[in-house]
Parts: structure tokens; C-alpha cells; sequence
């Protein structure tokens, strides 16, 4: 007998360190529009993984912008800050596997290390690779720098994963369109890539991987800035055994003068546009949904 066909699951998740522009909203939109043609569900997921920057108030604003063009997503909400021990747990999975190491450098001892390097290699953020110094250590220098009180970020080994993967890594690709390409992971562009900082228990990385198996999302839509970074998550996909969602990276929201939008340029946010007596429906027409 033929497996039922799953539903399809959308997700939408804005991070709460500052107010929704019209980019948030086309993303939004657009998984919201997918999962009612496919008869999918709409999650909403706050990404408050970095408590430094979250603020509750702007958790309370996405609620309402979200609400006000006219949406409504499928609760409960998933919210990051509640589920740090899932993190754990996944970078507890990876340790096991030999691919996790300490890293004791700063920004400024990376720069150090490379000092005269022009050439230096780059991840697809334009971050310099990071050049594996603390993966010389012997474990006995990282238990006495531990004992001493040194924080610790964790880094992926990028070596380690790409053998244990052993395979060519890949995921499917709807773009803007319905046609789905196949398009080839490049993980080592990213090097030994940070997945929990000392400030923060797990990076974006991490959780995005584990937020969206756990919420079973066969669906990831969202901006064109987030493409290079879905090679690594299809690698710790791998890795820990989770399923390849499908992939569409929309173009992003511009404004008149071509730039990306940002949340600190307040002119094209929701607040600012409803304030000044805009209708939801206009929002949703200048961004092509009817
Ligand atoms: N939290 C990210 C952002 O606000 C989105 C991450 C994702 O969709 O994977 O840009």
C-alpha cells in the first residue's frame, strides 16, 4: 500500500531585534499562500536564540504586523529561547560523532593569526575561514584552559563531517518557480563554522537545523540571502539524520533605490507604513499577492 501523503509544512521565522519591513512580509505571504494552495499548515517560529539581541516587544510586534496584513499561522508558537536543551542534545549527537571542537580565539586573535594574508580564504559572509588554531590543542590544554575559566565556543570540524557525510551533498530547489532543480552543497565554503558561541548556547546554524525537524517542516521559503548557508544546514542535516526539506529562496524586497531592506531603515516597515494610514490590502497588492 502506498505511504499517505505527508501534508506539507511551511514555516515563517522572523527573528524579534527589531520591527517587520515589507521583505518580512513578501516571505510571510508567500509561505502562508503555499500552505493554503497545498492544504499545508503555516508555523510560526520566533528565532530568540541570541538573547542579546531579542526583545520581547518587538515578539509582540511581529504578532501584531503579522496579524494585521492578514495572517494567522497554526499554534503553538515555537519559540527558541524555550528549547536551548534540543540543542544541546544535537551538538551533544555531533561531539559523539568527532565533529565538534572548543575554540577559545576572539575576533581579534583570528586577525592575528592571519595578519598578512590578503589572500586569506573567506566564507560566503565575507568572514575570514577560521584558520584552526584551537584545533592543535591537546586535550589536556583544553581541560586546564576549561579549569582556568575560559569560555569556550564550539566549532564544527569541517574535515571530520565531510568524510563522515561521504556523500555528495545536495538539496532541491524551487526558486521562485515550480520547477525543482538540483543544486550541488558546497559545506567547506564555511569552514570550521562556529554552532554555539561563549555568549550564546547555540548559533542560528544549529537551531534552524533542529527547529525545523522538530516542527517537521518539508518546507523552508525564504530569502535569497539565506542560499550559501543551506549547505551547512544540509550538512548537519546529514549528520544528524534528519530529513532534506525542500528549498525555495525568493529574491528579496528592494527599496526604490535597489537596496536590500533592513530593520534598522524604519521607512518600509509595517509599523511605519500602517501608521501613516496604509491598508493591509495595498501591502499585499504592491507585493503581488491578490
Ligand atoms: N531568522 C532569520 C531571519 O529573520 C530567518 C531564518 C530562516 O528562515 O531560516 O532572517
Amino acid at each position: 500500500m502506498a505511504a499517505p501523503p505527508t501534508q506539507p509544512v511551511f514555516r515563517f521565522a522572523p527573528s524579534p531585534n527589531g520591527h517587520l519591513h515589507l521583505g518580512h512580509a513578501y516571505s510571510a505571504l508567500k509561505n502562508f499562500e503555499l500552505a493554503r494552495r497545498s492544504n499545508g499548515r503555516f508555523l510560526l517560529r520566533i528565532e530568540d536564540v541570541d538573547l542579546t539581541r531579542a526583545r520581547p516587544a518587538y515578539e509582540t510586534a511581529i504578532y501584531e504586523d503579522l496579524a494585521w496584513v492578514g495572517l494567522q499561522w497554526d499554534m503553538p508558537v515555537w519559540r527558541q529561547s524555550e528549547h536551548f536543551g534540543d540543542y544541546e542534545l544535537a551538538l551533544d549527537a555531533l561531539r559523539a560523532q568527532g565533529c565538534l571542537y572548543p575554540c577559545f580565539c576572539s575576533r581579534g586573535d583570528i586577525a592575528r593569526a592571519i595578519a598578512g594574508r590578503p589572500d586569506w580564504p573567506r566564507d560566503p559572509d565575507g568572514e575570514p575561514l577560521y584558520p584552526r588554531t584551537c584545533k592543535q590543542l591537546s586535550p589536556a590544554e583544553v581541560r586546564q584552559r576549561l579549569a582556568a575559566g575560559r569560555y569556550a565556543s564550539r566549532r564544527l570540524d569541517m574535515d571530520v563531517a565531510l568524510g563522515l557525510c561521504g556523500v555528495r551533498l545536495g538539496w532541491e530547489e524551487y526558486g521562485e518557480g515550480n520547477e525543482a532543480r538540483e543544486v550541488r552543497a558546497e559545506p567547506s565554503s564555511w569552514g570550521d563554522a562556529v554552532l554555539a558561541r561563549k555568549d550564546v548556547p547555540a548559533s542560528y546554524t544549529i537551531a534552524v537545523v533542529v527547529d525545523d525537524a522538530r516542527q517537521g517542516v518539508t518546507d523552508v521559503v525564504r530569502g535569497r540571502d539565506l542560499f550559501a548557508a543551506t549547505s551547512l544546514h544540509r550538512l548537519l542535516q546529514t549528520l544528524l539524520g534528519y530529513p532534506a526539506p525542500r528549498y525555495r529562496h525568493h529574491a528579496l524586497v528592494r527599496d526604490e533605490a535597489g537596496e536590500k531592506l533592513s530593520k534598522s531603515t524604519a521607512a518600509e516597515g509595517l509599523r511605519a507604513l500602517r501608521e501613516a494610514g496604509v491598508k493591509p490590502d495595498e501591502i499585499r497588492w504592491r507585493l503581488g499577492f491578490r
